[in-house]
């Protein structure tokens, strides 16, 4: 019953301690029970932890996703226009910083109203579904292919100049062309078709907004002087 014995008992992990002799024995099942309730809230603690952890786990998942379903165009998959911007952003700095160029071509699929109203919207969808394939597999990997809008679609070309723009844009422009799409005999010339505007960093724009518009511009020219080819 000395103070020693009773700090070396708490210091190896005693709960409480009794001082002998015992007068009362309910004291004994009062401070067992203590104890017991104690190691019961432990347990309790530890379960309600690991919840914790697993809910912050599944969470930490479903943000990732999230963001991710954020970036991306539901229809293709493919980067939405909202990362375009962002990844067009980061080109600029990066080439800026570097003094290097950069291309961005723009692609509008041809007399596409047509296409869903022949075949109907659902058909148009799988058209489009069907251009973004072929715009990945036709470009390299460091290319960016994004989903700029409705059937309009945006290649970032990194370290690219005009002329070499204007080499990966003619090979997108043929692998569309030559893709067989479902009832592509309907489509003026009997295929599916995009034109395509290119514009260049830096002498065509500082900023996306410029180079968009730059890329707009000569789509726009594409579209007059027959579609189905390119400018810019
Ligand atoms: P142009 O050669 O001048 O580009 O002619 P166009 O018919 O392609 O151009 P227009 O702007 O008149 O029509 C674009 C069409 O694209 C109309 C719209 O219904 C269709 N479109 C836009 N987004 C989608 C989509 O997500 N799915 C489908 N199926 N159609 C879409
Ligand atoms: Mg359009
Ligand atoms: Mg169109």
């Amino acid at each position: 019953a000395s103070l020693q014995t009773a700090t070396a008992a708490l210091r190896g992990g005693a709960y409480d301690f009794l001082v002998k002799p015992f007068d009362d024995l309910i004291m004994i099942s009062a401070v067992v029970n203590r104890a017991s309730e104690k190691l019961t809230l432990e347990s309790r603690n530890r379960l309600l932890m690991n919840q914790l952890e697993m809910y912050a786990r599944e969470l930490e998942r479903l943000n990732a996703s999230l963001k991710d379903m954020a970036d991306l165009d539901w229809l293709t998959g493919l980067p939405n226009r909202r990362r375009l911007h962002r990844e067009v952003d980061s080109e600029i700095s990066r080439a800026t910083r570097h003094e290097r160029q950069f291309s961005l071509v723009l692609l509008d699929v041809d007399r596409f109203k047509s296409y869903n109203d022949r075949h109907g919207h659902l058909a148009g969808d799988e058209v489009l579904r069907g251009v973004a394939k072929v715009l990945q597999s036709a470009g390299r990997t460091e290319h960016l292919c994004a989903r700029y809008g409705g059937e309009e679609f945006v290649v970032l070309l990194p370290e690219t100049d005009r002329a070499s723009a204007r080499i990966c844009a003619e090979r997108l422009r043929a692998c569309v062309a030559e893709h067989p799409f479902e009832n592509r005999g309907t489509q003026p010339g009997g295929a599916v078709t995009v034109s395509l505007g290119i514009a260049c960093f830096p002498e065509d724009g500082s900023d996306g907004d410029a180079l968009l518009s730059k890329a707009d511009a000569a789509l726009y020219r594409a579209k007059e002087r027959g579609r189905n080819r390119i400018e810019g």
